[in-house]
């Protein structure tokens, strides 16, 4: 098996495993077997309050159900916590990073973008979340389905939080020091975290760590324009409609499994995507109404 290709995919257990998260883990599944890729699980377990119990076990059983199966131990964030404190303690050493004492309400009408009131404030860590100090810079990448994709870090997205005032590790600091200590080469995941990458660009470069290539694959959407996420409690997959849900899955992702295979396995239809595996055929969009897929 090559090293030259290592996936993973990354669910949060604040909920089960719906469509959506069927369709970003078969992309990144397909996109590392078809490349004679590893492909890992990593449990983004960084916010307990947040999680539902028993969404990890679910989400194990139903990846196996779905004939999923990944190389190696499962990391879960939640183990990982000494790396990112001593990666936070560096930056903020280096005055890269800033505590931030804001309440919610003095940032009511900035929309989302951090005016920098604590920049030059040195205010002490406890009690206060770390914030990053972006560069007045655009950022870009070329994604492998979506293409050109920029972001100007000051002016779109502003100082950004990566621990919270409660001590919890931000998702965007976590993933990237995750990615690069496992090593992936491939992150291939839903449309949604698109506006995220350039935040992630820039910590790589800060860090000096290697940047992946990204697939963002088109995020499904309900009939109400809803994202189809966790907090809309869209209907958790059964592991009896493997089947049908697969073969849906790779038509929302431009395949085209043949008749023929209704009724095959879970195994069977993940062996069949890996042989006729084509990223062309992925649609180009940031969302896909679900109701739209036969
Ligand atoms: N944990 C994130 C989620 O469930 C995905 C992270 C990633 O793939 O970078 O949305
Ligand atoms: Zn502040």
């Amino acid at each position: 098996m090559s090293t030259l290709y290592i996936g993973r995919f990354a669910p949060t257990p604040s909920g089960y495993l719906h469509f959506g998260s069927l369709v970003a883990a078969l992309a990144s599944y397909l996109d590392a077997r078809a490349a004679g890729g590893r492909w890992l699980l990593r449990m983004e377990d960084l916010d307990p309050p947040r999680e539902m119990p028993g969404a990890q076990d679910a989400i194990l059983r139903t990846l196996e159900a779905y004939g999923f199966e990944w190389d190696g131990e499962i990391v879960r964030q939640s183990e990982r916590i000494a790396d990112y404190v001593a990666v936070l303690t560096r930056l903020y050493d280096q005055g890269l990073a800033y505590a931030c004492t804001c309440s919610r309400r003095q940032l009511e009408g900035y929309a989302g973008i951090y005016p920098g009131f604590c920049r030059n404030a040195c205010h002490p860590q406890q009690d206060a979340a770390i914030r990053l100090r972006v560069p007045n810079l655009q950022y870009q990448f070329t994604d492998r389905v979506q293409g050109e994709f920029r972001q100007h870090l000051s002016h779109e997205v502003g100082d950004f939080v990566i621990r919270r005032r409660d001590g919890l590790f931000a998702y965007q600091l976590a993933v990237i020091l995750d990615d690069a200590w496992q090593g992936v080469t491939d992150v291939v995941r839903g449309a949604d975290l698109l506006d995220s990458t350039p935040r992630q660009l820039y910590l790589q470069e800060l860090l000096g760590l290697p940047q992946p290539r990204y697939l963002h694959v088109p995020l499904l959407i309900q009939p109400d324009g809803h994202k189809l996420g966790k907090s809309y409690r869209s209907p958790p997959l059964s592991a009896d409609q493997a089947g049908p849900l697969l073969q849906r899955a790779l038509r929302a992702l431009g395949q085209q499994p043949p008749p023929e295979l209704q009724g095959c396995p879970p195994g069977q239809l993940l062996a069949w995507g890996v042989s006729h595996w084509d990223v062309t055929r992925i649609p180009r969009q940031r969302t896909l109404a679900e109701a739209e897929l036969r």
